[in-house]
């Protein structure tokens, strides 16, 4: 993106790109996070034909071409006419405000709780699951749900386990529990089951959470000493099929159809991104 942006700083300084109103004082022409593109012009037809040549020059240099079907132009104070020609030139169509990014809208004034409403159901959403998940791991029986502290059953600092709570842990584990002597004098001890040394730890709450399955034929392959861990990862998402590439895109439903981006052809998918591909037979 730091090429994009000299090209733009030079049709600028040769006032070939006008710049927003806003952006006068700080010379902004573009954010960028991500692959994500925002470019501020003036709203002048010859500002854009010049962002055109520049996005030109970029696909030379670098082979990155703007996606136009997922670009939105936004113009203000703008008529009509000069609205349809920088469409026109750019071949991108317009969109209408207000515009959303990453769930929340892009406003020139401060969110407000609203506008935040439905980011916020969402990561509530996430945090149920997660809840239930721990429930399946944290649950103790039908009374005393989640929160399970011994004074539960306790009374007068002597034991007292409800029957119910006795037939379920069964005679022996009861009988443990009441010939336990308590010792009033001395503070509870707290012992993280997951953990061998019952000490709190994140591995070992991972670890009591995760699914577990066998190891499988390739984990040797994917997570030896061999590579570094981003190669690992990349390894670990290849075999899993879960890379971001044309097929998954494709199924994402994210684009229609999947072209290697290196030798054009016509559905990429990883067998052939690493192994057929023109690039990947050289190596
Ligand atoms: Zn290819």
């Amino acid at each position: 993106m730091e090429v994009l942006g000299i090209l733009f700083d030079d049709k600028v300084r040769l006032k070939e790109i006008g710049l927003h109103t806003k952006c006068n004082d700080s010379i902004l022409t573009y954010l960028a996070f991500g692959d994500d593109l925002l470019i501020f012009f003036d709203g002048a037809h010859s500002s854009a034909n010049s962002i055109k040549v520049c996005f030109e020059l970029f696909t030379e240099l670098t082979g990155l071409e703007v996606k136009h079907n997922k670009s939105k132009l936004y113009c203000s104070e703008v008529n009509d006419n000069t609205k349809i020609a920088i469409s026109d030139a750019l071949g991108i169509g317009m969109g209408s405000l207000p515009v959303k990014y990453l769930g929340l809208p892009l406003l020139s004034s401060g969110l407000i709780k609203g506008d935040c409403q439905q980011l916020i159901e969402r990561l509530i959403g996430r945090i149920y699951s997660w809840q239930n998940r721990l429930e399946q791991h944290f649950k103790y029986d039908s009374t005393i749900f989640l929160s399970a502290p011994v004074s539960n059953i306790l009374v007068n600092s002597l034991w007292s386990i409800y029957q119910h709570l006795k037939n379920m842990l069964g005679r022996e584990i009861t009988e443990e529990i009441e010939s336990t002597c308590i010792n009033r004098h001395e503070a509870d001890l707290v012992i993280w089951t997951p953990s061998q040394d019952g000490v709190y730890k994140v591995a070992s709450t991972y670890e009591a959470l995760r699914d577990k399955i066998d190891k499988v034929d390739w984990f040797e392959l994917c997570w030896g000493d061999m590579a570094s861990p981003r190669s690992k990862f990349t390894t670990f998402k290849a075999l899993k099929g879960a890379l971001a590439i044309g097929d998954k895109m494709v199924q994402m439903n994210i684009v229609q159809v999947a072209y290697c981006t290196i030798c054009g052809q016509l559905g990429e998918n990883g067998p052939h991104l690493f192994m057929e591909c023109i690039l990947a037979a050289e190596c």
